[in-house]
């Protein structure tokens, strides 16, 4: 017996699902330098253009000349420090909940509620287009594990009307490959009949959506009582690293207790929280970001029905153009990458079987003039890619 890593590596080529990474050799913005080549990007998540924002870089730097690099330790162990605190009430506030708690990335917030929420002899109900890590943290809890139909409050309620024990929902507020929104009244009105309770991560909700960027909850009004726990990355629209859960006392002091990902590693930098204080101050403040960012999306999907793309029902900075086939997928973003333009096409596993796309994301940092190069260089490519054959 050994490890046959080189038969794994050679399927995954002979299947076009390979990934690279591209190397990005400037800071985040429209225009980068990836591989040694300026490119127009269309691929960050850092959608109202905070990443780079001179302010929120003064906040990194003055952070850390006051507090230092690293975390440390564990926030229980000596790792939470004044920005961590004043950042975490700031959230609670900003997401109008009694209290938040910040770990240094989602993936570890999302394992951190479910796993603490639910364990054996309960039952966590997930959306099939659920992020990676929420699924993961669903199959890590213990509790039955059970994926409903996308966006489906029917298929829901078939689930819920099976589940035993403590019963957590869990769904994602912006599908992060879809862009479209989760039906969370009518998601949250099924969890209440039976007593559950919804968690939401709204990555890409938080700073696009809701009046003041409050994200999904925003959008539609719901609180506490509808939305329990409620989780955030601060890697996206925020422009900076890490997450928060937001909620109620309780449910906040049950994770501090209880959360292994949150209790055994170490806090996220002092400055990154000093950074994200300033980050959450523009972000709530600057409404002229959230509708710049609207009107190039519309404009967007005016400009992708005239070339005849197809989109996904999505109002969000995340606009895919759904192709189907991986090969095909990856040639659109080669001829795109040929023009300058860089989208990146996000196949299987990371979307269902079949429904290889290129993820167009948008940001308050583009300009419309290069909104017009994007859409005129899918002009020009689309044919192309549609017409052969080959796929
Ligand atoms: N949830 C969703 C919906 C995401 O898209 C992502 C990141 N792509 C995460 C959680 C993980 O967040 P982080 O990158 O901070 O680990």
């Amino acid at each position: 017996m050994s490890f046959d890593l080189a038969s794994r590596l050679a399927a995954r080529r002979a299947e076009h699902l390979y990934r690279h990474r591209p190397l990005l050799e400037s800071p985040q913005g429209p225009e980068v330098v990836v591989d040694g080549t300026p490119l127009l990007a269309f691929c960050s998540n850092d959608y109202l253009g905070l990443a780079s924002h001179p302010e929120v870089i003064r906040a990194l730097q003055q952070g850390a000349e006051k507090w230092g690099v690293g975390g440390g330790a564990s926030h229980l162990v000596i790792g939470h420090s004044t920005p961590h605190h004043e950042l975490e009430e700031a959230l609670a506030e900003f997401t109008g909940r009694p209290r938040a708690l910040l770990f240094s990335t989602g993936y570890m917030a999302n394992l951190a509620a479910v796993t603490a929420l639910v364990g054996q002899g309960d039952a966590v109900l997930e959306d099939r287009l659920n992020h990676a890590s929420l699924l993961d943290a669903g199959l890590l809890s213990g509790a039955r594990f059970s994926r409903y139909l996308h966006n489906d409050p029917a298929s829901l309620a078939g689930r819920l009307d099976k589940a035993e024990g403590n019963t957590l929902v869990v769904t994602d507020g912006v599908f992060s490959m879809d862009g479209d929104l989760a039906d969370l009244p009518a998601l949250c009105a099924q969890a209440k009949r039976k007593g559950a309770w919804v968690m939401v991560d709204d990555a890409h909700g938080f700073g696009p959506l809701g009046a003041h960027g409050g994200g999904i909850v925003e959008h539609y009004g719901l609180g506490l009582d509808e939305v329990p726990v409620l989780v955030g990355t601060l890697g996206k629209a925020f422009g900076t690293a890490g997450a928060f859960v937001a909620g109620s006392e309780e449910l906040i002091e049950t994770l501090i207790q209880f959360a292994r990902p949150y209790i055994y590693t170490t806090s996220q930098p002092p400055a990154v929280a000093c950074a994200t204080l300033r980050s959450l101050q523009l972000l709530r403040t600057e409404d002229w970001r959230r509708e710049h960012l609207n009107n190039l999306i519309a404009r967007f999907r005016r400009g992708a029905a005239e070339i005849g793309l197809t989109l996904m029902d999505s109002p969000t900075p995340i606009q895919p153009i759904l192709i189907g086939d991986s090969e095909r997928a990856l040639r659109l973003s080669a001829l795109l990458k040929a023009r300058g333009i860089l989208v990146g096409a996000i196949r299987p596993p990371t979307v269902p079987a079949g429904s290889a796309r290129l993820r167009v994301t948008f940001s308050a940092a583009h300009s419309e003039a290069q909104l017009e190069r994007l859409l005129q260089a899918l002009a020009e490519c689309w044919p192309t890619v549609m017409e052969d054959s080959h796929a």
